[in-house]
């Protein structure tokens, strides 16, 4: 049985001093969850206290983007290298807050996936649809294109790091979840068409989670689904009792998986 992932993104949030005594709490309460895959992804001013928190704990470290170079004159950026230097195992990559605010396209999401892979981070590769594009039935449509575009070039061993995280727009921050049945509906086409290109296995181990107001009180119903595997947390990850919670329940629903 596939170990849910529970990747906690706390955005533009937290001083060193909160960074530090949260992670510290997850930390602890990690050695209760060893049924789960955790991850924290603190802004990048924390990523050191994050990871002297979690050191000695199954805990994983996470950046919020890279940008596609591995070094250079580019001021403001952070590289592949230098976040696995910085201890991180994973990195978020074209989140739509990222998209919307910052100009992210699928094929900079492509670049700087590539360049994860590249360092030896495991890239969680974000795609979702806006509200006005799920109404208008251009859902399936929308997540094509960011997964044919984002992940293109990609091989078949590549496959085996990628985390595809489906984050519907209109679910992010805004208390208004998808419901399991949508994100599974979701989940299970984004697993369809990474088997037609890269087969069974790459298919069936494939990681997907689901972003967009998970909560404790929702996990469980989400993580029941077969095809989703985890979920990306943004508000509720930012205390570390809810963020424990929602890995009891995703060990839960994971055992009772449909
Ligand atoms: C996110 O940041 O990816 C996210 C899903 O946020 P929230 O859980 O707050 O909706």
């Amino acid at each position: 049985m596939k170990r849910p992932l529970l990747a906690g993104n706390w955005k533009m949030h937290l001083t060193l001093a909160e960074a530090r005594a949260l992670a510290s709490l997850v930390a602890a309460a990690s050695r209760e969850l060893s049924e789960a895959d955790l991850v924290l992804i603190p802004p990048f001013t924390a990523l050191a206290e994050v990871r002297g928190a979690i050191a000695g704990s199954a805990v994983a470290l996470g950046g919020q983007d890279l940008f596609w170079e591995d070094k250079g004159a580019f001021t403001g950026e952070v590289s592949a290298p230098l976040l696995k230097d910085a201890g991180c195992d994973y990195v978020v990559i074209g989140h739509s807050e990222r998209r919307l605010h910052f100009g992210e396209t699928d094929a900079s999401v492509n670049r700087k996936t590539k360049a994860a892979l590249r360092a030896g981070l495991a890239p969680i590769v974000c795609v979702g649809e806006t509200l006005e594009e799920r109404e208008a039935g251009r859902t399936m449509e929308r997540v094509l294109t960011q997964i044919r575009d984002g992940l293109d070039g990609l091989g078949r061993e590549d496959m085996d790091r990628v985390v595809i995280a489906y984050e519907p727009v209109w679910a992010i921050g805004t208390g208004r979840n998808a419901t399991p049945d949508q994100a599974e509906d979701v989940h299970r086409f984004i697993r369809r068409r990474i088997e037609e290109k890269y087969g069974n296995g790459a298919a069936s181990c494939a990681i997907i989670l689901y972003g967009g107001s998970v909560k404790p009180a929702n996990t469980y119903s989400l993580l029941k689904e077969k095809d989703i595997d985890g979920a990306l947390v943004g508000g509720a990850s930012l205390e570390a009792g809810s963020f424990v919670e929602i890995a009891r329940e995703a060990i839960k629903g994971r055992k009772e998986r449909q």
